[in-house]
């Protein structure tokens, strides 16, 4: 009877019962093997590169089976909110395309799914339905510890090497008599709530993580507080056994920092009589530094944040195939016998992460996503430069806007072919290595000829412009260049050069490499017709007349 008084004084509000709620969110009806998965960031800052090793790994287990993925917002921890976070995470869902099949969305007012909410500060009353049943069986107890009380039971454990935390005589308040408790609230001290811990630490219980394989860990015996005080709102451990058990989560995809709470969770679902979910702790990003090997970090390492991929113009699919490779070993080989296969296809197997850390290396990004663009059309290579563009370089934009199809043409060159050319890493990259082509930008450029004499410069290009027809095919082109190279004693035959150079000026290598500078500044670019075609006869005039005015 004190129990049920305790119980309503604490929580008066709270009406239902822990197995009207087992019903309003009942086992889902999926496959046998269908994996529900869910990906649940805290809104306290950026997305990193963790966050997306975790993500792609939640999408790809719950698509691969046919299984559910759903977002979750896991913001309880209302002091560290970081405005916009929310927002954000979102946005990279969608950019990535891994959308997810059950959400929530306050700003939009959206709601998908029906075991909503997903946003933890509106499941309060769920999680205290949960505490105030636990209350009822006398498994948890209102704690009065103040924080000077707490600070001096933690120093003095510091002090002689004990395990921190509030548990066997330190738990003051867990035998107070409940009367006791009562007038204690009613008289208004704080109070949080904690876990009447079962649990014995000299015992040692076996888990099983799917990454890790099995581990032996000791009980937990701490009377972890699992409401706070402040807000009424539940402490992560017990938010997570509530909502991956309502939700029916079956694989729990989090970060290894999250190893030492197991112990607590497996109490905790215990204590309810719950089924755990199968747990995958994903492994420490790591990357080469100089000689040395070490853990990716937020505050040195711009890629360590997702932001810095979308400011460089990475393609999306590029990211997550390097995220894949770092994901599972034996994704690469995969991916060699399925070139064209969706990365949903592939069956992760947790077993093959690697649990000492995962190598993430920048080169090994840039060419998955050299060779993802140089398999693009040129249509999607305009269109995805044009969407960076928007975002990031609007003067680039307006340009690209300007020139569509004339930009295609471009990105065109050495293109549709079997051994496609591979220039651009991604999409910022692709201005800084077109930019000659646009007049706009073309205006400021002063070409440098190198050791070539300005005067001889004049004569090739004035002689070449005589020449020049614009209706040449790529054969009938290199010829004309040939033609003026013995006309003006360089050799066309550039092996008649190597063996004799003293008779010539120089080579067609020469002649070639004037025409080039004068057209575009410099020294190597794509295939010199295409680029010719591209800029069309006045274009060609009009630069070589620069030159030969000066
Ligand atoms: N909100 C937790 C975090 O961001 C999620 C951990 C989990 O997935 O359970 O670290």
């Amino acid at each position: 009877m004190d129990k049920q008084e305790l119980a309503n004084l604490i929580f008066p509000n709270v009406t239902k019962t822990i197995e009207e709620y087992e019903k309003m969110y009942p086992e889902r009806n999926l496959g046998e093997n269908a994996r529900v998965t869910r990906f649940a960031p805290s809104p306290t800052g950026f997305m990193h590169i963790g966050h997306m090793l975790t993500l792609v790994i939640d999408y790809v287990l719950a698509k691969k089976s046919n299984g559910v993925f759903y977002l979750r917002n896991e913001d309880t921890d209302t002091s560290r909110t970081v405005k916009g976070a929310v927002e954000y995470i979102r946005s990279v869902l969608k950019q990535y395309d891994m959308n997810p099949d059950e959400y929530e969305y306050r700003d939009t007012n959206e709601t998908k799914g029906i075991y909503a909410p997903y946003i933890q500060s509106e499941r309060k009353e769920i999680y205290q339905a949960f505490i105030k049943h636990l209350i009822l069986e006398g498994k948890a107890y209102p704690c009065f510890l103040t924080q000077e009380e707490m600070d001096v039971i933690r120093e003095g454990q510091a002090r002689d090497k004990r395990r921190i935390g509030i548990y066997g005589r330190y738990a003051k308040y867990r035998d107070l008599p409940t009367k006791e408790a009562i007038e204690k609230i009613k008289k208004g001290e704080a109070y949080t709530i904690r876990l009447k811990s079962s649990g014995d630490f000299t015992h040692k219980f076996k888990f099983n993580d799917l990454a890790n394989g099995e581990m032996e860990l000791p009980e937990n015996d701490i009377d972890i507080p699992i409401m706070k005080s402040k807000d009424g709102l539940p402490t992560y451990h017990f938010a997570h056994l509530v909502d991956d058990h309502l939700m029916r989560t079956t694989h729990v995809v989090r970060g290894q920092e999250w190893i030492s709470s197991i112990p607590v969770h497996y109490e905790l679902f215990k204590t309810f009589g719950f089924k755990m979910p199968k747990y995958i702790h994903i492994p420490l990003i790591l990357k080469k530094d100089g000689d040395t090997i070490r853990k990716i970090s937020k505050r040195l390492d711009p890629e360590a944040r997702m932001s810095y991929y979308e400011e460089k113009g990475y393609p999306y699919l590029a990211v997550i195939e390097a995220i894949m490779t770092i994901a599972n070993s034996n994704y690469e080989a995969w991916r060699e016998n399925h070139p064209d296969a969706l990365f949903t296809e592939f069956e992760f197997s947790p077993k093959k992460m690697s649990s000492s850390g995962a190598l993430f290396d920048l080169d090994k990004l840039d060419n998955i996503s050299k060779n993802y663009i140089s398999r693009l059309t040129k249509e999607e290579v305009y269109l995805e430069t044009a969407e960076w563009a928007k975002k990031y370089d609007s003067e680039f934009a307006t340009i690209l806007e300007k020139y569509k199809d004339y930009s295609m043409a471009i990105y065109n060159i050495e293109r549709e072919q079997k051994k496609p050319r591979k220039d651009y890493t991604y999409y910022s990259e692709i201005k800084d290595k077109t930019w000659y082509m646009y007049p706009e930008y073309f205006i400021s450029a002063t070409p440098d000829f190198l050791e070539y004499a300005i005067e001889e410069v004049k004569t090739i290009l004035t002689k070449y412009k005589d020449i020049y027809n614009e209706k040449d095919t790529q054969e009938e082109w290199f010829q004309r260049i040939k033609e003026l190279c013995d006309a003006l004693n360089y050799a066309s035959d550039r092996k008649a050069y190597k063996e004799n150079p003293t008779l010539y000026k120089g080579s067609v290598v020469d002649v070639t490499n004037i025409l080039r500078i004068a057209l575009t500044t410099l020294t190597t670019t794509p295939d010199l017709y295409s680029i010719m075609q591209i800029l069309g006869k006045e274009q060609i005039f009009a630069r070589f007349d620069k030159v030969i005015a000066k």
